[in-house]
């Protein structure tokens, strides 16, 4: 596996990747991976003959008072996991080469990113579509992977491929979780023993509101419930637990189509998000 750290570099290699006319997967990342980035890895392997993996804490997509700082880095260990897995380029470009001096272009999708994170965290898909855009064009993969967990994130991806005629395939991949339910995620590493067992009120919550709204019960009422139990397992603030349309986001308040139920939320200083399927019966 070759690390590349400039573009000059990555041209070079994708270029030599693809003399024998076969397919790039990207698997974009911010690294301290784990197995949700792992499955996406594994997922590109078996859909295209060379995978390239990006880690790139992305400035543009954290807001003021975020965790951009204290963000967990772990390239040697990253690099390591990716080695093993046939990793052919690990594309891990400085903040410099991604935004040099002058940097000026800024992509910003409407409607999709208007309600839940979007609301929460003003300009962070704007700063998603812009980094996802640049990796696009540099590694100009065939197909480019993406988890469920990050739902709103993938939706608005493929509003933007559709929107710009992106060249690319996005394929989707189901939620990877702990034994015990909890979503992967690098932010995980920052709760405490007991933050990390009352975490676990967030995938429950989201089942027990699935499977009511499902058994017919109302969707104002099955969210209530929800919130009140993320409430009392002290997760402070609650960002949202919301009924969406599955391919839109709209906001739902009857479970009469496809719905995606997502909910983010506070454990101590570490923001959580999770999201499930809800179908009408
Ligand atoms: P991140 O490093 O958090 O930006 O995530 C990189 C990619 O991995 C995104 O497409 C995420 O949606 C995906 N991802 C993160 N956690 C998981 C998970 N638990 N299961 C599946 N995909 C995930």
């Amino acid at each position: 596996m070759q690390t590349l750290r400039d573009l000059p570099a990555l041209r070079a290699s994708i270029l030599a990747l693809r003399r024998d006319g076969k397919s790039v997967a990207l698997v974009p990342t911010m690294g301290a991976l784990h197995d949700g980035h792992m499955a996406l890895v594994e997922e590109g392997r078996r859909r295209a003959k060379h995978v390239v993996v990006s880690i790139f804490v992305n400035p543009r997509q954290f807001g003021p008072n975020e965790d951009l700082d204290a963000y967990p880095r772990r390239e040697a260990t990253d690099a390591h996991m990716l080695q093993e897995a046939g990793v052919d380029i690990l594309w891990a470009p400085t903040v410099d080469v991604m935004y040099p001096a002058g940097f000026s272009t800024n992509i910003s999708l409407s409607g999709v990113t208007e309600g839940l994170d979007g609301a929460a965290r003003p300009g962070h898909f704007d700063g998603v579509a812009t980094v996802v855009t640049k990796l696009f064009n540099q590694v100009q993969p065939d197909v480019a992977l993406f988890g469920e967990k990050d739902y709103q994130q993938l939706t608005v991806i493929r509003q933007m491929v559709i929107d710009l005629n992106l060249p690319v395939e996005i394929v989707g991949l189901p939620t990877q979780r702990a034994e015990d339910g909890l979503a992967l995620s690098s932010r995980n590493t920052y709760l405490t023993e007991e933050e990390r067992k009352q975490a676990l009120a967030l995938p429950r919550a989201l089942g027990e509101a699935k499977r009511q709204m499902e058994k017919g019960a109302s969707v104002d009422s099955a969210l209530a419930k929800a919130i009140a139990m993320l409430a009392n397992h002290g997760f402070d603030p609650i960002d949202y637990v919301t009924l969406c349309d599955a391919a839109t986001l709209e906001p739902m308040t009857v479970l009469d189509r496809p719905a995606r139920l997502l909910g983010a939320a506070k454990m101590g200083g570490t923001r959580l998000i999770d999201n499930i399927a809800v179908d009408p019966a």
